[in-house]
């Protein structure tokens, strides 16, 4: 369907970071083809109209680090530390987990994330074909990977294949399929470098979690004699492009190494706070060349999936982490969450509103007290609105939200469904 957008403030966050008011943007065949001025009957080439008169039109939102089925563990287990949350409470859980309940889990996790804005994710988890499954009926762009961890290479890896030959590219190149082992302490070594040897075979891209918190780097010392991103490069596993989440607790020599690899930083703010994980030193990764973008991590550690939230407090993070307020400033914190966050993922037409570009934007409703007065579109997203005033969301160049109505999702299914889930796994 061929849609045009008129009497819109746009935010492309292009090269050039530029703001049109009352502008058009056209749509066909799911590329952006238009930007510009409304010309005189215009409206006749497109089988939709939207009127985007008080609204700002900007680049969907680019999660680069959730674990979607985890929002049925959402608020069940909270203020622990990183370690007793895991083995104590979140991975029994897991165990008990079904196809079922993580299928419901993700429709959960994508609802949400299409009400908030967020176009793309990238997800590490189990039973990732039925995530894939909701992609297909939600409209989301997504990459997937199977989390692997212990010592069990062939069982499990012969999993992430066939996901791999099943979805990769699947859904009209909406589903990509990447490798996912956790992370160096629920990995062995040896483990850890088959799937790093199976990646520069095939050059499929790898995310890991990396350096998180302080105690997972000296763990990582005291058994093999060097940092998690050494460890990671002596093995060859950031050869490929890599999503490194979290990279927290990192130093000067690591974040070298992270440069010269080209690995890509997902920065989960939200979830670094609540767990006592600590502070990304992500300025000084910035300064670096280093791509960082951002998540939300799963929602039993944030325990939401709302990237406008993670857009502020990234921001606001970094300006006391420096003490300086000028750090991660508007743009660049918009831009983590677009157009870095499409560059991690490797979604090469994503994250910015250019002619040519996959139509992947988001309407937010700015008739709204607080983005008054209009002195900086940007700056109000950023300091003063929230996810709530997305209105419209289009991915792909289809409709998937319009008036704050999700139309590829059965909002009251979820809750129902999500609920059932819930108290057959908690027993709560
Ligand atoms: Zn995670």
């Amino acid at each position: 369907m061929d849609i045009l957008l008129k009497n819109a403030y746009v935010i492309t966050l292009d090269e050039n970071d530029d703001v049109f008011e009352n502008c058009c943007i056209g749509i066909e065949d799911k590329k952006i083809n238009y930007i510009g001025r409304y010309k005189e009957g215009m409206d006749d080439g497109y089988d939709r109209v939207i009127d985007c008169d008080g609204k700002a039109v900007m680049p969907g939102l680019v999660n680069s680090h959730t674990h979607s089925s985890m929002t049925l563990f959402r608020n069940y287990a909270d203020d622990l530390k990183l370690m007793d949350w895991l083995f104590k409470k979140i991975f029994p859980l897991e165990d008990k987990l079904d196809e079922e309940e993580s299928y419901w889990g993700s429709a959960l996790a994508q609802l949400e994330m299409i009400k908030s804005g967020t176009t793309a994710f990238c997800d590490m988890y189990f039973f990732m074909d039925k995530t894939a499954e909701v992609c297909r009926t939600s409209g989301m762009r997504a990459v997937l990977s199977r989390g692997l961890t212990g010592d069990d290479f062939d069982y499990r890896y012969k999993e992430s294949e066939e996901l791999y030959k099943k979805y990769d590219g699947s859904c009209d190149g909406r589903i990509k399929i990447i490798l996912g082992p956790h992370s160096v302490y629920t990995c062995s070594l040896s483990y850890l470098k088959k799937i790093a040897d199976k990646s520069n075979e095939s050059g499929i891209p790898l995310q890991i979690h990396l350096s998180e918190t302080k105690d997972e780097v000296s763990n990582c010392k005291k058994k093999y004699g060097m940092s998690p991103v050494k460890l990671l490069d002596s093995i060859g596993a950031l050869k490929q492009e890599t999503i490194a989440a979290h990279c927290v607790a990192v130093d000067d020599e690591d974040i070298e190494i992270l440069q010269k690899r080209g690995v890509n930083v997902a920065h989960n703010p939200g979830s670094n706070l609540k767990l006592a994980s600590g502070i990304a030193p992500v300025a000084k990764m910035e300064k670096k060349g280093i791509n960082v973008s951002l998540g939300t991590d799963g929602a039993a550690s944030n325990n939401n999936l709302d990237m406008l939230e993670e857009v502020r407090t990234a921001s606001y993070l970094q300006k006391v982490n420096e003490d300086d307020p000028t750090a991660l400033p508007v743009c660049d914190v918009l831009k983590m969450a677009t157009v870095n966050g499409a560059k991690a993922l490797g979604l090469k037409d994503v994250g910015t509103i250019e002619s040519g570009m996959n139509a992947d934007l988001i309407v937010l409703n700015t008739k709204k007290p607080y983005y008054y007065p209009r002195y900086n579109i940007k700056s109000a997203i950023v300091y003063s609105g929230n996810s709530s005033d997305v209105d419209t969301v289009i991915i792909d160049g289809n409709v998937v939200m319009e008036n704050g109505k999700v139309l590829t999702l059965d909002e009251e299914r979820i809750y129902y469904e999500v609920e059932r889930c819930a108290k057959k796994l908690t027993g709560r």
